[in-house]
């Protein structure tokens, strides 16, 4: 039963419908109950966001030992990114509290680190070493695979290569980090944090009254307690 419900889970892609693991999917089912439990009161999101983190923590470990190419932290990443951006368009904007040039801001933000990081999984593939063109002067070999490698590669078990100027496998982007998207993923990553905080700002001082400006220019919320009272 459990297989062919893993191959009746596909979801709608251009060329035709892509297959999905249950792994894969479950961010999908969990995001909305997790964001419908933790808008309820300031102890469930507390509670959810303590829940999150250990819960990330131990299904790493356990992904890691028995399912390393999953996508669940990736699928996990672009979920987030939808349902901020959907509770963002239908329920903060509709205040009509957030000016068309602000909401233009966001948009632009989340389009640039949107970019910045599908460029960064697609340069991924970049990084590994191609063994064909090594030179065969160099002596050092992988540790894993035997082969000959240049200075500072580090084999992934995860993507099952050697990565030149290996920094992490980023679960969230489901690649490697290396010597051809370092930069980029830093970018990115700095793009999404700044994509985050104004979102969060926009959206607290328009649900949260009053709000203040500091040093004239940045209105920030001043008593958001009141915001479970109003689920939406
Ligand atoms: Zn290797
Ligand atoms: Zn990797």
């Amino acid at each position: 039963m459990m297989s062919t419900f893993q191959d009746r889970l596909r979801i709608p892609w251009r060329g035709g419908a892509k297959q999905i693991s249950i792994d894969s999917a479950l961010p999908i089912v969990l995001q909305p109950v997790l964001a419908y439990i933790a808008a309820q009161s300031v102890w469930c999101t507390v509670l959810v966001s303590l829940t999150m983190l250990f819960g990330m923590c131990y299904l790493y470990t356990v992904f890691v030992r028995f399912l390393p190419r999953t996508k669940f932290f990736f699928v996990w990443t672009l979920t987030s990114a939808i349902l901020l951006l959907l509770v963002f368009e239908f329920n903060v904007v509709p205040f009509l509290e957030i000016m068309p040039h602000e909401n233009c801001v966001l948009i632009g933000l989340v389009i640039s680190s949107g970019i910045c990081l599908y460029k960064v999984r697609t340069r991924a593939e970049l990084n590994f070493v191609v063994h064909a063109d090594m030179d065969e002067e160099t002596e050092l070999a992988c540790s894993v695979c035997r082969r000959r490698v240049p200075p500072r590669t580090f084999h992934c078990l995860i993507c099952q290569g050697c990565v030149v100027k290996r920094d992490q496998h980023c679960v969230w982007l489901d690649c490697c980090i290396g010597d051809k998207n370092h930069q980029l993923y830093v970018l990115g990553v700095l793009l999404s944090v700044g994509t985050l905080v104004y979102g969060a700002i926009l959206t607290l001082t328009t649900v949260c009254h009053p709000s203040f400006y500091i040093m004239e220019t940045v209105l920030l919320p001043d008593d958001c307690s009141d915001v479970y009272h109003d689920f939406t």
